[in-house]
Protein backbone atom coordinates (compact mmCIF):
# COMPACT_ATOMS: atom_id res chain seq x y z
CA UNK A 1 0.00 0.00 0.00
CA UNK A 2 1.58 3.11 -0.92
CA UNK A 3 2.01 5.39 2.23
CA UNK A 4 4.03 8.07 3.43
CA UNK A 5 4.22 10.28 6.48
CA UNK A 6 4.73 13.86 7.68
CA UNK A 7 5.91 14.38 10.98
CA UNK A 8 3.55 12.49 13.05
CA UNK A 9 1.25 11.65 9.93
CA UNK A 10 0.77 8.98 8.20
CA UNK A 11 -1.04 9.23 4.73
CA UNK A 12 -2.81 7.01 2.62
CA UNK A 13 -3.55 7.07 -0.98
CA UNK A 14 -6.97 6.31 0.28
CA UNK A 15 -7.07 9.79 2.74
CA UNK A 16 -6.34 11.61 -0.64
CA UNK A 17 -8.80 9.82 -2.24
CA UNK A 18 -10.82 11.02 0.71
CA UNK A 19 -10.10 14.57 0.68
CA UNK A 20 -10.52 15.16 -3.17
CA UNK A 21 -14.03 13.17 -2.79
CA UNK A 22 -14.83 15.70 0.31
CA UNK A 23 -13.73 18.53 -1.65
CA UNK A 24 -15.36 17.82 -4.64
CA UNK A 25 -18.95 17.24 -2.57
CA UNK A 26 -18.45 20.55 -0.91
CA UNK A 27 -18.11 22.30 -4.27
CA UNK A 28 -21.22 20.78 -5.62
CA UNK A 29 -22.93 21.51 -2.70
CA UNK A 30 -21.14 25.29 -2.57
CA UNK A 31 -22.14 25.35 -6.99
CA UNK A 32 -26.08 24.42 -5.47
CA UNK A 33 -26.69 27.05 -3.39
CA UNK A 34 -24.65 29.68 -4.62
CA UNK A 35 -26.08 32.66 -4.47
CA UNK A 36 -29.96 31.67 -3.25
CA UNK A 37 -30.93 31.92 0.67
CA UNK A 38 -29.99 28.70 1.11
CA UNK A 39 -26.36 29.82 0.99
CA UNK A 40 -26.30 32.00 3.88
CA UNK A 41 -27.86 29.52 5.85
CA UNK A 42 -25.21 27.15 4.68
CA UNK A 43 -22.34 29.21 6.09
CA UNK A 44 -24.70 29.90 9.58
CA UNK A 45 -24.26 26.90 9.98
CA UNK A 46 -21.26 25.87 9.13
CA UNK A 47 -20.20 28.97 11.94
CA UNK A 48 -22.02 27.17 14.48
CA UNK A 49 -19.86 23.87 13.83
CA UNK A 50 -16.98 25.60 13.75
CA UNK A 51 -17.63 27.72 17.25
CA UNK A 52 -18.92 24.49 18.45
CA UNK A 53 -15.55 22.66 17.63
CA UNK A 54 -13.65 25.28 19.15
CA UNK A 55 -15.69 24.97 22.79
CA UNK A 56 -15.64 21.46 22.82
CA UNK A 57 -11.86 22.21 22.46
CA UNK A 58 -11.23 23.97 25.32
CA UNK A 59 -13.61 21.77 27.38
CA UNK A 60 -16.77 23.59 28.05
CA UNK A 61 -19.12 20.79 28.51
CA UNK A 62 -22.28 22.50 29.28
CA UNK A 63 -21.95 24.57 26.06
CA UNK A 64 -20.83 21.92 24.35
CA UNK A 65 -23.88 19.49 24.71
CA UNK A 66 -26.36 22.50 24.24
CA UNK A 67 -24.18 22.98 20.67
CA UNK A 68 -24.58 18.82 20.11
CA UNK A 69 -28.53 19.12 20.49
CA UNK A 70 -28.72 22.33 18.47
CA UNK A 71 -26.80 20.83 15.29
CA UNK A 72 -28.77 17.63 16.10
CA UNK A 73 -32.02 19.24 15.31
CA UNK A 74 -30.43 21.73 12.93
CA UNK A 75 -29.18 18.78 10.80
CA UNK A 76 -33.11 18.02 10.58
CA UNK A 77 -33.80 21.78 9.96
CA UNK A 78 -31.46 21.55 6.85
CA UNK A 79 -32.97 19.00 4.93
CA UNK A 80 -36.37 20.92 5.05
CA UNK A 81 -33.87 24.20 4.00
CA UNK A 82 -32.18 22.38 1.95
CA UNK A 83 -35.27 20.62 0.04
CA UNK A 84 -35.08 22.07 -3.69
CA UNK A 85 -31.09 21.59 -3.35
CA UNK A 86 -31.00 18.40 -2.55
CA UNK A 87 -34.08 17.28 -4.96
CA UNK A 88 -32.25 18.71 -7.75
CA UNK A 89 -28.30 17.24 -6.80
CA UNK A 90 -30.52 14.58 -6.82
CA UNK A 91 -32.14 15.26 -9.74
CA UNK A 92 -28.82 15.84 -11.89
CA UNK A 93 -27.34 13.13 -11.03
CA UNK A 94 -30.26 10.46 -11.73
CA UNK A 95 -30.38 12.71 -15.14
CA UNK A 96 -26.54 12.59 -15.77
CA UNK A 97 -26.17 8.82 -15.68
CA UNK A 98 -26.71 6.94 -18.96
CA UNK A 99 -29.19 4.45 -17.31
CA UNK A 100 -31.47 7.20 -16.83
CA UNK A 101 -30.61 8.23 -21.26
CA UNK A 102 -31.32 4.48 -22.32
CA UNK A 103 -34.10 3.74 -24.93
CA UNK A 104 -35.02 0.81 -22.34
CA UNK A 105 -35.30 3.15 -19.83
CA UNK A 106 -37.48 5.87 -21.18
CA UNK A 107 -39.85 3.17 -23.03
CA UNK A 108 -40.14 1.62 -19.54
CA UNK A 109 -41.41 5.20 -18.47
CA UNK A 110 -43.60 6.34 -21.77
CA UNK A 111 -42.01 9.33 -22.74
CA UNK A 112 -43.84 11.18 -25.08
CA UNK A 113 -42.43 10.56 -28.52
CA UNK A 114 -40.41 13.54 -30.65
CA UNK A 115 -43.58 13.95 -32.89
CA UNK A 116 -45.69 14.68 -29.94
CA UNK A 117 -43.58 17.16 -28.65
CA UNK A 118 -42.97 18.54 -31.76
CA UNK A 119 -47.04 19.37 -32.00
CA UNK A 120 -46.52 21.14 -29.16
CA UNK A 121 -44.03 24.33 -30.23
CA UNK A 122 -46.23 25.97 -32.73
CA UNK A 123 -49.54 26.98 -31.09
CA UNK A 124 -47.36 28.01 -28.36
CA UNK A 125 -44.99 30.17 -30.81
CA UNK A 126 -47.76 31.73 -32.45
CA UNK A 127 -49.40 32.49 -29.36
CA UNK A 128 -46.26 34.16 -27.58
CA UNK A 129 -45.34 36.17 -31.24
CA UNK A 130 -49.06 37.63 -30.62
CA UNK A 131 -48.87 38.38 -27.08
CA UNK A 132 -45.47 40.01 -27.59
CA UNK A 133 -46.81 42.25 -30.49
CA UNK A 134 -50.07 43.21 -28.18
CA UNK A 135 -48.23 43.47 -24.96
CA UNK A 136 -49.95 41.43 -22.68
CA UNK A 137 -47.95 39.91 -20.32
CA UNK A 138 -48.01 35.61 -20.45
CA UNK A 139 -46.05 32.67 -18.68
CA UNK A 140 -45.83 29.41 -20.18
CA UNK A 141 -44.74 26.41 -18.61
CA UNK A 142 -43.56 23.34 -20.97
CA UNK A 143 -43.61 20.29 -19.21
CA UNK A 144 -40.60 17.72 -19.45
CA UNK A 145 -39.31 14.96 -17.58
CA UNK A 146 -40.80 16.22 -14.04
CA UNK A 147 -44.08 15.72 -12.88
CA UNK A 148 -46.08 18.95 -12.00
CA UNK A 149 -49.03 17.87 -9.83
CA UNK A 150 -47.96 20.11 -6.86
CA UNK A 151 -48.15 22.89 -9.13
CA UNK A 152 -50.95 22.47 -11.30
CA UNK A 153 -53.05 21.73 -8.36
CA UNK A 154 -52.48 25.84 -7.30
CA UNK A 155 -54.74 26.95 -10.26
CA UNK A 156 -57.69 25.84 -12.27
CA UNK A 157 -57.85 22.46 -13.81
CA UNK A 158 -58.09 22.88 -17.74
CA UNK A 159 -57.49 19.66 -19.82
CA UNK A 160 -57.57 21.63 -23.03
CA UNK A 161 -56.42 20.69 -26.75
CA UNK A 162 -53.67 23.12 -26.97
CA UNK A 163 -54.19 26.28 -29.28
CA UNK A 164 -52.79 29.57 -29.82
CA UNK A 165 -56.45 31.10 -28.92
CA UNK A 166 -57.08 28.92 -26.41
CA UNK A 167 -53.89 30.56 -24.69
CA UNK A 168 -54.55 33.98 -26.34
CA UNK A 169 -57.45 33.84 -24.78
CA UNK A 170 -56.31 32.99 -21.17
CA UNK A 171 -53.36 35.54 -21.01
CA UNK A 172 -55.99 38.10 -21.76
CA UNK A 173 -56.24 41.00 -19.88
CA UNK A 174 -59.57 41.13 -19.16
CA UNK A 175 -60.00 37.07 -18.50
CA UNK A 176 -60.01 35.67 -15.06
CA UNK A 177 -57.44 33.34 -15.84
CA UNK A 178 -54.56 35.76 -16.94
CA UNK A 179 -52.75 36.35 -13.87
CA UNK A 180 -50.11 32.97 -13.23
CA UNK A 181 -49.06 30.47 -14.93
CA UNK A 182 -50.50 28.41 -17.74
CA UNK A 183 -48.91 24.71 -17.51
CA UNK A 184 -48.53 22.76 -20.40
CA UNK A 185 -48.17 18.73 -20.99
CA UNK A 186 -47.74 16.26 -23.96
CA UNK A 187 -50.22 18.86 -26.07
CA UNK A 188 -52.42 19.93 -23.55
CA UNK A 189 -53.46 22.79 -21.29
CA UNK A 190 -53.48 21.51 -18.19
CA UNK A 191 -54.04 23.99 -15.66
CA UNK A 192 -54.00 28.11 -16.29
CA UNK A 193 -53.73 30.84 -13.12
CA UNK A 194 -51.20 28.69 -11.06
CA UNK A 195 -48.57 29.74 -8.67
CA UNK A 196 -44.99 28.90 -9.32
CA UNK A 197 -42.53 29.41 -6.77
CA UNK A 198 -40.43 32.70 -6.94
CA UNK A 199 -36.83 32.27 -6.87
CA UNK A 200 -34.87 34.30 -4.59
CA UNK A 201 -31.76 34.32 -6.52
CA UNK A 202 -29.09 36.96 -6.59
CA UNK A 203 -27.57 36.40 -9.65
CA UNK A 204 -31.02 38.31 -11.40
CA UNK A 205 -31.85 40.77 -9.28
CA UNK A 206 -33.88 43.15 -11.71
CA UNK A 207 -36.25 40.74 -13.09
CA UNK A 208 -39.85 41.45 -11.74
CA UNK A 209 -41.84 38.68 -10.45
CA UNK A 210 -43.36 37.34 -13.21
CA UNK A 211 -39.97 36.24 -14.48
CA UNK A 212 -38.70 35.40 -11.03
CA UNK A 213 -41.43 32.77 -10.91
CA UNK A 214 -40.17 31.19 -14.43
CA UNK A 215 -36.80 31.40 -12.90
CA UNK A 216 -38.02 29.81 -9.82
CA UNK A 217 -40.05 27.34 -11.33
CA UNK A 218 -36.55 26.51 -13.71
CA UNK A 219 -35.03 25.60 -10.74
CA UNK A 220 -37.22 23.66 -9.21
CA UNK A 221 -38.03 21.53 -12.13
CA UNK A 222 -36.57 20.55 -15.43
CA UNK A 223 -39.57 22.50 -17.14
CA UNK A 224 -39.27 25.23 -19.75
CA UNK A 225 -40.61 28.54 -19.26
CA UNK A 226 -42.14 31.17 -21.40
CA UNK A 227 -41.99 34.57 -20.26
CA UNK A 228 -43.94 37.74 -22.39
CA UNK A 229 -43.60 40.95 -20.57
CA UNK A 230 -46.27 42.88 -20.02
CA UNK A 231 -44.33 45.98 -19.61
CA UNK A 232 -42.08 45.69 -22.58
CA UNK A 233 -43.73 42.88 -24.76
CA UNK A 234 -40.56 41.12 -24.91
CA UNK A 235 -40.33 37.34 -24.63
CA UNK A 236 -37.34 35.21 -22.27
CA UNK A 237 -37.06 31.96 -21.60
CA UNK A 238 -35.85 30.32 -18.63
CA UNK A 239 -34.43 26.09 -18.46
CA UNK A 240 -32.28 24.69 -15.30
CA UNK A 241 -32.06 27.90 -13.18
CA UNK A 242 -30.82 30.16 -16.29
CA UNK A 243 -32.91 32.89 -17.89
CA UNK A 244 -32.66 33.74 -21.51
CA UNK A 245 -34.18 37.47 -21.90
CA UNK A 246 -35.10 39.61 -24.84
CA UNK A 247 -35.16 36.38 -27.35
CA UNK A 248 -37.16 36.40 -30.79
CA UNK A 249 -39.50 34.10 -31.11
CA UNK A 250 -38.19 31.63 -34.15
CA UNK A 251 -34.72 31.93 -31.32
CA UNK A 252 -37.33 30.63 -28.62
CA UNK A 253 -38.61 27.74 -31.02
CA UNK A 254 -34.66 27.03 -31.28
CA UNK A 255 -34.62 26.73 -27.86
CA UNK A 256 -37.17 25.30 -26.86
CA UNK A 257 -36.95 22.36 -29.23
CA UNK A 258 -33.10 21.87 -28.76
CA UNK A 259 -34.27 21.75 -24.74
CA UNK A 260 -37.01 19.48 -24.67
CA UNK A 261 -35.14 17.30 -26.96
CA UNK A 262 -31.85 17.04 -25.15
CA UNK A 263 -31.44 14.38 -23.33
CA UNK A 264 -28.08 14.78 -21.55
CA UNK A 265 -27.47 17.55 -18.91
CA UNK A 266 -26.29 19.82 -21.76
CA UNK A 267 -27.33 23.80 -21.14
CA UNK A 268 -28.56 25.36 -24.19
P1 LIG B 1 -43.75 42.24 -16.62
O1 LIG B 1 -42.49 42.47 -17.40
O2 LIG B 1 -44.79 41.53 -17.41
O3 LIG B 1 -44.26 43.46 -15.90
P2 LIG B 1 -42.48 41.37 -14.21
O4 LIG B 1 -41.44 40.29 -14.22
O5 LIG B 1 -42.07 42.81 -14.07
O6 LIG B 1 -43.37 41.17 -15.50
P3 LIG B 1 -44.65 41.78 -12.43
O7 LIG B 1 -44.90 43.08 -13.12
O8 LIG B 1 -44.45 41.74 -10.96
O9 LIG B 1 -43.46 40.97 -13.05
O10 LIG B 1 -45.81 40.77 -12.86
C1 LIG B 1 -46.80 40.42 -12.00
C2 LIG B 1 -47.56 39.26 -12.61
O11 LIG B 1 -46.73 38.10 -12.62
C3 LIG B 1 -48.72 38.88 -11.75
O12 LIG B 1 -49.87 39.60 -12.15
C4 LIG B 1 -48.87 37.41 -11.95
O13 LIG B 1 -49.68 37.16 -13.08
C5 LIG B 1 -47.47 36.96 -12.28
N1 LIG B 1 -46.86 36.34 -11.12
C6 LIG B 1 -46.20 36.93 -10.10
N2 LIG B 1 -45.77 36.05 -9.19
C7 LIG B 1 -46.16 34.85 -9.64
C8 LIG B 1 -46.04 33.52 -9.13
N3 LIG B 1 -45.40 33.23 -8.00
N4 LIG B 1 -46.56 32.52 -9.87
C9 LIG B 1 -47.19 32.77 -11.02
N5 LIG B 1 -47.35 34.00 -11.54
C10 LIG B 1 -46.85 35.03 -10.85
MG1 LIG C 1 -43.55 44.41 -14.05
Amino acid sequence: MLAFSIGFLNIEWVDFLDIALVAFLLYQIYYLVRGSLASRVFLGYLLIYIFYLVVRAIGLELLTKILEYFMGVGAIALIVIFQQEIRRFLFFIGKSTAFANSRLFSRFFKQPTTAEKINQFKPIIEAVRALSAEFTGGLIVIKKNDELDKYLQTGEDIDAVLSKRLLLAIFNQYSPLHDGGAIIANGKIRAARCILPVSDSDEYNNLGFRHRAALGMSEATDAAVVVVSEETGRISLATEGTVFSNISASELEERLKRYLFETDRKKI
